[in-house]
């Protein structure tokens, strides 16, 4: 049977499109706004295929609830990230999951499942934190068709296992979101790129608290965000100059632990590589031809890291090396999606 195009508007369709292939031992892909595929290789591409259908959740979208003085909000998993970031603009509040722009500057279309999926916040991650740990509540659909959720939708409200967190960053493995309950923050009243070529060592020190720290071959650019006469005085004895965003590249990421972070840049450095870094997160963004980025995935993976291929080519592992049966993910999925059903392409069980 040709794959098709799903489309879910309600959890409970979620769980009848879940439902109908398992019957018809058919995978599912769930589908945001769709733009982690045109960066994936041919063989693990998610498109409708022989075996396999999308379910594209983009009908599932809205703000459901927004209760400003509680600095929270609550959002329909396939609602895009832009909707989002200007609905809370208007109330002067964000959260760390932020529009992204693709390499021609243009606005990316993720939707906050999709990022929540894929665990991907933004540019201010450091300052700001990792997804996981804005995300209060989720609603979702397991791999069984059972409508769940977890979390609570208050800041202390609590209890049992984190699922919240285990879903975050599961790439629609283990469950499909359907609404995502976030914690968000007051907009800070000044914020600025800033740019030197002097070493860290000389600067570093009279940071309080920067939002991001970008690396690359030549000089850091650096995020700061606060009150703007702050700002201006922590530039100024840092003798960081005003500047406009840094533009990492966008073939692929590799992470390590953050300790780790000097080392992989410094063999990266000798490889055909465009690269920049975020060290205090263990994160090298890069670009190259095939085998440099391959190189790079070797020299990843021996610090203990994984690189994540995006630059779309056909023939590329986009996750590396399937790491076979794993004696605490396994179970998990065979707990919350038995018959293999979500996003089957991925990886072996
Ligand atoms: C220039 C550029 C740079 C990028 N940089 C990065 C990067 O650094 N790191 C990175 O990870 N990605 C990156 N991406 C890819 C992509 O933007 C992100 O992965 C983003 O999170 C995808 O969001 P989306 O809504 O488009 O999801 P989709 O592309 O539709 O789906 C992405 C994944 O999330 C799953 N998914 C989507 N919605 C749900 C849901 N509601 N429930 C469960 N699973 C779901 C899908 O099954 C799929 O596995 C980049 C893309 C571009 C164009």
């Amino acid at each position: 049977m040709a794959g098709a195009v799903l489309r879910a508007e309600t959890a409970e369709e979620v769980a009848e499109a879940i439902g109908q292939a398992r019957r018809q031992a058919r995978g599912l892909e769930a589908r945001g706004g769709a733009t982690l595929l045109p960066r994936l290789g041919g063989a693990a591409r998610p498109e409708p295929s022989e075996d396999a259908d999308v379910l594209t959740l983009d009908g599932l979208s809205g703000v459901v609830d927004h209760p400003a003085a509680d600095l929270t909000v609550t959002v329909r998993a396939g609602t895009p990230v832009a909707e989002l970031a200007s609905a809370l603009a208007e109330a002067g509040q964000e959260c760390p999951i932020e529009p992204l722009a693709g390499a021609d500057g243009a606005p990316l279309g993720s939707t906050v499942g999709g990022r929540v999926s894929a665990a991907l916040a933004g540019p201010r991650q450091l300052g700001a934190g990792r997804v996981r740990d804005w995300v209060l509540r989720v609603r979702y659909v397991t791999g069984e068709g059972r409508v769940a959720h977890a979390g609570g939708a208050t800041v202390k409200d609590v209890t049992g296992y984190d699922l919240c967190r285990l879903l975050t960053g599961s790439w629609g493995t283990l469950a499909v979101l359907t609404e995502v309950t976030l914690k968000l923050r007051p907009r800070p009243p000044a914020r600025a790129w800033y740019r030197t070529t002097r070493p860290p060592s000389a600067w570093w020190a009279t940071l309080h608290d920067p939002a991001a720290i970008v690396t690359d071959a030549v000089g850091t650019s650096v995020l700061l965000e606060g009150h703007p006469d702050d700002v201006a005085e922590q530039a100024d004895a840092a003798g960081l100059e005003e500047s406009t965003p840094p533009t990492p590249p966008t073939g692929a990421r590799a992470v390590v632990a953050p300790s780790r972070t000097d080392e992989l840049v410094a063999a990266i450095s000798e490889l055909d590589c465009a690269w920049a870094a975020e060290p205090a997160l263990g994160l090298v963004h890069l670009a190259g031809d095939a085998t440099a980025l391959e190189q790079a995935r070797a020299q990843a993976e021996r610090l203990d890291g994984r690189l994540l291929r995006l630059d779309g080519d056909a023939q590329a592992p986009v996750f590396g090396h399937d790491p076979g049966p794993d004696p605490y993910a396994g179970p998990l999925r065979e707990a919350l999606d038995p018959d293999a059903v979500l996003a089957p392409w991925r990886w072996s069980r």
